[in-house]
């Protein structure tokens, strides 16, 4: 599904690895051709731009690990950043149709593979979950789309609710739900509907259909191919029916797989499943790092990359460690936990982890620890000189005065910093005799 994107990528960044150094030039031209590739693959423009600047950003501001190229490296972080886009702020959960009868309401336009994927999902739940599974087809102009779908549930071996003429799609709604309470059925799914566009009166159906269903699920199946119309689809449906999540359908086609791409990011609804086929099994959940790693087509490299960046992390860890239970602890030290805190979401993620831990945790609080906090006692610790920081005893007055001031801050702040440092060189010393220091880098690890 993402075969042209996956080649024109493989191709900038063949390139990209092969070179044993780049210049921020070499950066640059590939991120370009990398926003072209994604232009052309119909993802939207904003999307695209903001794409191609975080990995720059990342890309910068990374400090290059020894054994991989950097060029290996982008790869890495432009893999992330393909998550990150389809995957938005989570993960996608599995449907939520606890509390039986849970109905979700299938919604989206004419055409689009609507009552394919009711099907398609009514089988998955019926022959993964053993879930008892009710279909009603909600579509009173075409009467070819009810029998459509009592046809298909007969094929994957589900009931559908009996047709009867003449009924609005209120009312069928009304008797589906009656159905499924008596019938004892775990799921309903109701098949709303379609037109050709978007157009008031399907919106107003659509809309009291899910007063009287009060679905846990809106589903909006979309067609893949359509590119940036289905995200206007998915965003125009979310604001007049609000959508919990989206079926792209078609994604086996040729398509140029923008539409995954930009849908989260612009409507901020995830994609729960892609339509990969005709048949009734041609259905899967969207797994947005499998995804990442179908359209990049460059496992290898993340995987190297994932390993040498935990090892480098490793390696840090055990050199720390061997410090500590030596009983040192200097600001060179401290200034690396500082700067590891902010990296793990501030003072009280990391004390969190630590056994023991929770007085400095308290400590810490009082003391007003924040990110901002821990920035600026990492500004005093780089205004000393390389011998202060192996020995803050020896800061006189006067330098703890022009240090303070280097960094904007008062006298009051470093010595706050420096009774910290105590505090923790002392536990540092107590916990290594203890032998705890090991168990506490472990937790950390
Ligand atoms: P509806 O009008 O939205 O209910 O659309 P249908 O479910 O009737 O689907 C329209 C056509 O699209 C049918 O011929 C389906 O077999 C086909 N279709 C649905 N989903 C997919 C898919 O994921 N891939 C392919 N290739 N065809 C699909």
């Amino acid at each position: 599904m993402f075969e042209n994107l996956s080649e024109r990528l493989g191709s900038v960044f063949e390139r990209l690895t092969k070179q044993g150094a780049l210049s921020d030039a070499d950066v640059a031209t590939a991120l370009r051709e990398v926003r072209v590739a994604l232009l052309e693959a119909d993802v939207s423009l904003p999307v695209a731009r903001d794409f191609v600047a975080a990995v720059q950003a990342k890309a910068t501001g990374q400090s290059v690990t020894k054994s991989v190229t950097p060029g290996q490296q982008v790869v890495k972080i432009v893999h992330d950043e393909l998550i990150r886009v389809l995957a938005g702020d989570g993960p996608a959960d599995a449907l939520k149709i606890d509390n039986p009868p849970a109905c979700v309401l299938m919604v989206g336009l004419q055409g689009s593979g609507k009552t394919t994927t009711t099907a398609k999902l009514a089988k998955r739940l019926h022959d993964k979950q053993g879930k008892r599974v009710l279909l009603a087809s909600l579509d009173t102009n075409r009467p070819a789309a009810m029998e459509q779908l009592q046809i298909l549930a007969a094929q994957v071996g589900v009931d559908s609710l009996p047709i009867v003429k003449g009924e609005s799609a209120t009312q069928i709604a009304k008797r589906a739900k009656a159905q499924a309470t008596m019938g004892g059925y775990d799921v309903l799914f109701l098949d709303t509907a379609g037109r050709l566009h978007i157009d008031e009166a399907l919106m107003a159906e659509v809309q009291a259909v899910r007063d009287i269903a009060q679905p846990r699920e809106t589903l909006l199946v979309v067609d893949g191919l359509t590119g940036q119309d289905a995200v206007n689809v998915a965003t125009e449906f979310d604001g007049k029916v609000g959508i919990t999540g989206v079926v792209l359908t078609r994604m086996d086609g040729d398509g140029r797989g923008g539409a995954a791409l930009s849908m989260r990011a612009v409507t901020g609804k995830p994609i729960r499943f892609v339509g990969m086929g005709e048949k009734m099994d041609a259905l899967e959940t969207f797994e947005p790092d499998r995804v990442a790693g179908r359209i990049l087509g460059m496992g290898d490299i993340v995987a190297l990359v994932e390993k040498a960046q935990e090892n480098f992390e490793a390696e840090q860890a055990e050199r720390m460690m061997k410090r500590f239970q030596k009983g040192l602890f200097n600001m060179n030290d401290l200034k690396s936990q500082l700067e590891q805190m902010l990296k793990m979401g501030g003072m009280q993620g990391l004390m969190g982890m630590l056994p023991g831990m929770g007085k400095m945790q308290k400590a810490a609080q009082d003391a007003g620890f924040d990110d901002k906090m821990l920035r600026r006692q990492i500004a005093l610790i780089n205004s000393m000189t390389k011998k202060e920081r192996a020995n803050p005893d020896l800061l006189a007055a006067s330098r703890k005065k022009r240090i303070a001031a280097g960094s904007g801050l008062d006298v009051s702040d470093l010595n706050r910093l420096l009774k910290q440092h105590k505090q923790m060189a002392d536990m540092m010393k107590k916990m290594g005799k203890g032998g705890m220091m090991k168990a506490a880098m472990k937790q950390m690890m």
